[in-house]
């Protein structure tokens, strides 16, 4: 622990940890987990709860598992474990050799089902889904008690192993427990601890024809693996009277149940302009809204990785934006701007020009070319210095140029003269028009005296370009990215429309840029940023011949400023 982490205040899970270690209730040990259903990519919510779990462990000297609770196999994939596992590591942190699966308990969970059955603590039903449905009652209203409900011991057990065995159709028959169909919690109505499906499991292959219930397997996996604190999201906090109802009646030594894990429940991320369930961002990918699990525009944390997020940066937040027992939703301009305020101090710098137009210099003499030098990044001297090649013919960005221009407006216009990062200044004479009438070309005249952009006698230029040499800059393809929402809240939409009416069709804009030669090496990954546009990142699609970078961010801080004011 470093001071700044020791002298912050406790949020409320930490002083459950801290509480629990004084009593010593687990003889010293914090050992947690992060539970993640391999049915899709993790995103920026789960993000928040890996930095949270594995940070915590970190923290007090304990341990963190990663543990797949994969109990529903027609969702889930391989793909899925890869791809989490990947994130995890990418985010910073190890599980070592602790890489559980729900899958691996499902013997014990079997066995636990048919020592509940002989307590007559569960029975196999043969209602039919919608019977079950409409037997539940309501929270104000009791359910109904099914009519299998007072079967014997032995037909339950012959049953349950007959269910097993494979003898019944998917969805004929299901194991439940036995509780309260009066309960007011609506988990504790016998709710289903097995169901038959004929699938193919991941791990498991064939073995199982009957899988168990997420509710019959997140307590005992705990459990098993001797978890002292279970940090869930707040919709798990009407589980938990099921969890511990399970395991009272699993286990018979008081002892060992004064101490099993304690389930703590923190608000989930939410995130203003993204949808974040797994099941609509699985859609998104399907109906090839996105190209792409990790496409940049996506929230998980492939796709935030591609687009040039760094772990820092979403480590970073995970822990600003802290843990809380209330929903909230925060702004994605915080988030845009922690990664901006990590590559501020990290990224290098060069010049591309997006929209090009294209300078003549009059008199800079025909074939000359000389190195420039420039900053690498002024916030780390230790980056140091580059050379940018400098030659007669330019491209300045389209925007910084206008012929009649209004007041306000001090970049490049006739007759006026302004600077080139790193080189000249240079001030415009003419400009050349093609028969429709658009400026194809600019003709200015440079300073010799000015070179490295130093004003030669004290005269004053009110604007400083980014430019490159036509001749040296590199082709790229460079991909605008944008939120992929147009509103805040993307789950409003007008009537008889989904979420997908609120995609922001402008989300991706690809242009043709030109950049200085410095990026001719450039790896995925690469994190840059180019003068005065923005924050980007080499793409994985990139390759020597055929350059691509994404946008990260714009450099404009929105969320600086309006937390400032
Ligand atoms: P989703 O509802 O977004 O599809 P999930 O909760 O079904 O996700 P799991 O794979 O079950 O996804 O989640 C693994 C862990 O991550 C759980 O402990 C869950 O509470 C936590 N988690 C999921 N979403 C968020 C979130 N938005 N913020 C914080 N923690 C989250
Ligand atoms: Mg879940």
């Amino acid at each position: 622990m470093n001071n700044e982490e020791a002298s912050k205040p406790l949020n409320f899970i930490e002083t459950i940890i801290e509480e629990d270690l004084k009593n010593n209730k687990h003889s010293g040990r914090v050992h947690l987990r992060f539970p993640p259903e391999p049915n899709g990519y993790l995103h920026i919510g789960h993000a928040k709860a890996i930095c949270l779990n594995f940070g915590l462990a970190e923290k007090y000297n304990g341990k963190c598992n990663l543990r797949f609770d994969d109990t529903n196999p027609v969702k889930e994939d391989t793909e899925y474990v890869d791809s989490i596992r990947e994130d995890i590591h990418w985010l910073g942190f190890d599980w070592e050799d602790r890489e559980y699966y729900a899958s691996d308990y499902f013997d014990q969970l079997y066995e636990w089902a048919v020592n509940l059955i002989k307590k007559d603590k569960a029975y196999v039903d043969e209602s039919s889904a919608d019977e079950v449905a409409a037997h539940r009652g309501t929270p104000t209203k009791p359910g109904l008690e099914s009519p299998y409900r007072n079967r014997s011991v032995e037909e339950n057990l012959d049953l349950l192993e007959r269910m097993k065995s494979g003898e019944f159709k998917d969805g004929s028959k299901v194991l439940r427990a036995k509780i309260d169909m009066s309960s007011p919690n609506m988990h504790m109505r016998d709710p289903v601890m097995y169901r038959i499906k004929h699938a193919h499991h991941h791990r498991t292959g064939d073995n199982w024809c009957i899988y168990p219930m997420y509710d019959f397997a997140h307590g005992q996996s705990d459990f098993i693996e001797n978890i002292t604190h279970s940090f869930c999201t707040l919709e798990f906090e009407v589980h938990k009277p099921l969890y511990d109802w399970f395991l009272d009646n699993i286990i018979d030594d008081p002892e060992v149940n004064r101490t099993r894990t304690r389930q703590t429940e923190f608000a989930r991320l939410n995130l203003n302009y993204t949808v974040m369930s797994k099941r609509l961002l699985l859609q998104l990918v399907q109906e090839k809204h996105v190209s792409s699990w990790d496409d940049p525009r996506m929230p998980t944390i492939s796709g935030l990785r591609r687009r040039g997020y760094t772990p820092e940066s979403i480590r970073n937040f995970a822990d600003r934006v802290g843990v809380a027992k209330r929903e909230n939703i925060i702004d994605i301009g915080f988030l845009e701007h922690c990664i901006r305020e990590d590559l501020n101090k990290k990224a290098q710098r060069v010049m591309g020009v997006l929209n090009p137009l294209k300078v003549t210099i009059e008199n800079y003499p025909e074939g000359q070319e000389e190195l420039l030098a420039a900053v690498n990044n002024p916030e780390d001297e230790t980056m140091g210095m580059r050379k940018v090649p400098f030659s007669k013919t330019l491209y300045i960005e389209r925007d910084d140029f206008m012929e009649d221009p209004p007041k306000k407006f001090f970049r490049l216009a006739p007759d006026r003269e302004v600077r080139l990062r790193y080189a000249y200044f240079i001030a415009c004479k003419d400009v050349i028009k093609d028969t429709s009438g658009n400026i194809t070309e600019i003709i200015c005249t440079y300073d010799p005296a000015s070179r490295g952009g130093n004003s030669p006698d004290g005269r004053k230029v009110k604007a400083t370009l980014h430019w490159v040499s036509a001749k040296h800059a590199v082709e790229a393809e460079v991909r605008l990215y944008d939120r992929l929402f147009n509103i805040e809240d993307p789950y409003k939409t007008e009537e008889g429309k989904t979420f997908l009416s609120n995609l922001n069709s402008e989300s991706l804009q690809i242009r043709k840029g030109y950049i200085e030669p410095f990026i001719k090496d450039t790896e995925p990954l690469d994190h840059f940023q180019f003068e005065r546009l923005g924050y980007f990142c080499t793409d994985k699609d990139s390759t020597p011949e055929k350059p691509v970078f994404n946008r990260t961010v714009t450099l404009r801080d929105s969320w600086a400023k309006h937390a400032n004011k």
